[in-house]
């Protein structure tokens, strides 16, 4: 049986920068990476925006160029599954090879949600969660004339954006009564939905689908509760994920939305760590909420927090959260956590397409979504982290700069 000091399994995000940070601490110790997919890590949000896009090649989403892992000695094993993990014995089993560990760091993030109903497995219906999601559906888009895409987050937004820029005929549904509506406030999303649909986008709320109607294997169409039929030639499912922690429950691991952690990303099993978007953690920027995060933040600063338990400093994980979204020329910029927020200031008028929302609870600034509004992003994060209550009639008034703001 192989084995390595730390193996990781998972070669995304939180893989990646688990095993650069053990390296860049100088740990000589022999590191594993297992990852299922064929391709050494690589950059995922570009694959809803510039990879996408066609705007940047494979090689300038890769996390490090190829020769890197063999440099700093990281075994990679890729196209490679784990399937079970014994806590006892210390190994994973990957097809018929046990591969033992003295840590073992889960970084296994998660499988798009797909639809249940009927016809969702027809061949033109695609997620985007791997390049060879996107690879299958730019394979096709030549002859692809109508998208229908469901789900109203950030990356169904994004592929629309992408989409109608390509000159597709595209239409959105969601079934909640605004886009964004799990992430952000009102103005955020009505703003959202303004932009697409002045690009040309079929945005539609509320709007409740029955199934997918398929002929020859291919989607057609897809019919909504109301009997209304929307043609399509492919359709794109963005209705988040399921996150990737089986072996690990099945080896007897906490959890329930995600492997459960500590602040040093320790799962309940002895010399197991889970970090990025599989990690189900208590986030003080929600109050201390058990959540999942599925951000690059995120996947990142666990994977050090974990790296540094290793090395034996327990600094717990405690990073100011940040997401960026890139749909047409707006680029969105959040800081901190929206949820459970009880008032929003509005700083400067969405009409000019630069401006901001600024979330509160109980008076405390919580968070922020910027576009196109650099200045507030960087200047707000300072009052996220300490939690400033600041007066909301000047928070209101965007010639008053962030950092200036005085308190309420
Ligand atoms: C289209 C898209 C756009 C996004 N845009 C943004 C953005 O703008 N900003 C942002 O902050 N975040 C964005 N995200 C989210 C961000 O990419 C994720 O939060 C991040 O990738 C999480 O890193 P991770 O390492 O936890 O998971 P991943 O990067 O998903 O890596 C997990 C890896 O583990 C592999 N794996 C799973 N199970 C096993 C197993 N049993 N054995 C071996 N390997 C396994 C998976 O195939 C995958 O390669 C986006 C995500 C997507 C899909």
């Amino acid at each position: 049986m192989s084995y390595y000091d730390v193996l990781i399994v998972g070669a995304g995000h939180a893989g990646a920068q688990a095993a650069i940070s053990l390296r860049q601490h100088g740990f000589e110790g022999s590191v594993g990476m297992i990852g299922d997919e064929k391709d050494p890590p690589y950059e995922r949000p570009p694959l809803s925006k510039e990879y996408f896009a066609g705007d940047k090649s494979f090689d300038r989403i890769l996390i490090r160029p190829a020769a890197f892992w063999d440099e700093r000695k990281i075994d990679m094993f890729l196209g490679k599954r784990v399937r079970s993990v014994d806590p006892v014995g210390k190994f994973v089993t990957v097809g018929d090879e046990e591969i033992g560990y003295d840590k073992l760091i889960w970084c296994t993030g998660g499988s798009p949600r797909m639809l249940t109903c009927s016809g969702a497995e027809a061949a033109n219906v695609h997620a985007v969660r791997r390049r060879d999601d996107v690879d299958a559906m730019m394979a096709k888009i030549d002859s692809v004339n109508h998208v229908t895409i469901i789900g109203g987050g950030y990356i169904g937004l994004e592929a629309a954006a992408v989409l109608s820029k390509f000159g597709k005929t595209v239409v959105l549904l969601e079934a909640l009564d605004r886009v964004l509506a799990r992430v952000a406030g009102e103005d955020l999303s009505r703003f959202y939905e303004a932009e697409h649909r002045a690009h040309g986008v079929d945005l539609r709320t509320g709007a409740k689908m029955d199934c997918i109607a398929v002929e020859d294997g291919r989607a057609t169409a897809v019919l909504m509760q109301d009997g209304e039929r929307i043609a399509t030639d492919m359709v794109i499912v963005g209705i988040g994920i399921v996150p990737e922690t089986g072996p690990l429950i099945a080896a007897g691991a906490a959890g329930g939305n995600g492997v459960d952690v500590d602040e040093y990303c320790r799962t309940s099993l002895p010399d197991i760590y889970a970090v990025g978007d599989c990690a189900s953690h208590a986030n003080r920027f929600a109050g201390g909420a058990q959540m999942r995060l599925e951000s690059v933040q995120n996947a990142n600063d666990q994977a050090k927090t974990a790296v540094a338990h290793i090395l034996g400093k327990e600094e717990a994980y405690d990073a100011v959260p940040w997401f960026w979204s890139n749909q047409y020329d707006l680029k969105l910029q959040t800081v901190g956590l929206s949820t459970g927020f009880d008032q929003t200031v509005l700083r400067g008028d969405p009409a000019t397409r630069s401006f901001s929302v600024v979330y509160l609870k109980g008076g405390k600034l919580i968070a922020l979504d910027c576009v196109n509004a650099v200045k507030d992003y960087v200047q707000g994060r300072a009052h996220v982290l300490s939690g400033a209550h600041l007066d909301p009639a000047q928070l209101a008034d965007a010639g008053i700069p962030l950092k200036e703001v005085g308190l309420a």
